[in-house]
């Protein structure tokens, strides 16, 4: 059974057509890349995946249920932004740990799980700091912690390194791949950026006006004659 399935997708806002008719199976484990250009649908489409959406026609499902049936908590997936979307107000600690309070886990579990991701992402030794007070590149890493933490079993990102600068970008992106493979997840990932689109994917979803243009491994894609 694929991880993820869109069937006949359809959205529209208000006369506005943004998906068409969209079909598409990822496979457990797969790492697929939204690529195309800006305005193109990539965001509304994950956005869609991650139950976030209205849908005007179709269905997406996750691991065989409608996504949008599911309560949040049930979807199993963690969606990373762009604007990484931390709370100002609070501590490192308290940004990554937020879910898991929310879902009541016992203090000493928090505490032990927020340290483990920390460690993975070298976010340990700001724990005790504001977002503010980090680097673009630390905020992009606590938010991946936030949605790490989670455990989920879908990982979403949203343009998560177009805010940072060439050598983070170079480095963020070598450590997204790292935790695909050791996380062992199922990854969507939303880019218009050809070069991590092909460093990435196991397959790229090229779209155009809402529509697939073309599907396929890297190599398919851009060594066509
Ligand atoms: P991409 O991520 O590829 O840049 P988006 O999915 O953000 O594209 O947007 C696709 C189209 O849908 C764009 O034309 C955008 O203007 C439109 N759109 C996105 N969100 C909304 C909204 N909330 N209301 C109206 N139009 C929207
Ligand atoms: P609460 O505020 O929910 O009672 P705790 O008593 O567990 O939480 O911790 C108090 C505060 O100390 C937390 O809100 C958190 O910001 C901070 N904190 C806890 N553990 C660490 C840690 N390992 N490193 C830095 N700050 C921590």
């Amino acid at each position: 059974m694929s991880a993820i399935v869109c069937s006949h997708v359809d959205k529209s806002y208000g006369a506005t057509s943004v998906i068409r008719d969209l079909n598409l199976a990822i496979e457990d484990h797969e790492f697929v890349v939204f690529l195309g250009p800006s305005g193109c649908g990539k965001s509304t489409l994950l956005r869609m995946l991650a139950g976030l959406e209205d849908i005007s026609g179709g269905e997406v499902s996750i691991g065989g249920k409608v996504v949008n049936d599911l309560d949040p908590g049930d979807r199993g997936i963690a969606m990373v932004f762009q604007n990484y979307a931390l709370y100002p107000h609070m501590t490192i600690f308290d940004n990554i740990a937020f879910g898991l309070k929310r879902q009541k886990v016992p203090k000493a579990e928090i505490q032990q799980r927020v340290e483990a991701v920390s460690k993975t992402l070298g976010l340990d030794p700001y724990l005790g700091r504001k977002p503010a007070e980090l680097s673009g590149g630390q905020q992009q890493r606590v938010a991946i912690a936030r949605a790490m933490i989670k455990t989920p079993k879908v990982f979403l990102f949203d343009e998560p390194l177009s805010n940072l600068d060439a050598k983070l970008r170079n480095h963020m992106r070598v450590e997204i791949a790292r935790l695909h493979q050791s996380l062992n997840t199922t990854t969507v990932y939303v880019t218009h950026d050809q070069l991590e689109a092909m460093t990435l994917a196991d397959r790229i979803v090229l779209l155009r006006d809402g529509r697939i243009e073309q599907i396929g491994s890297p190599a398919e894609i851009y060594e066509r004659p």
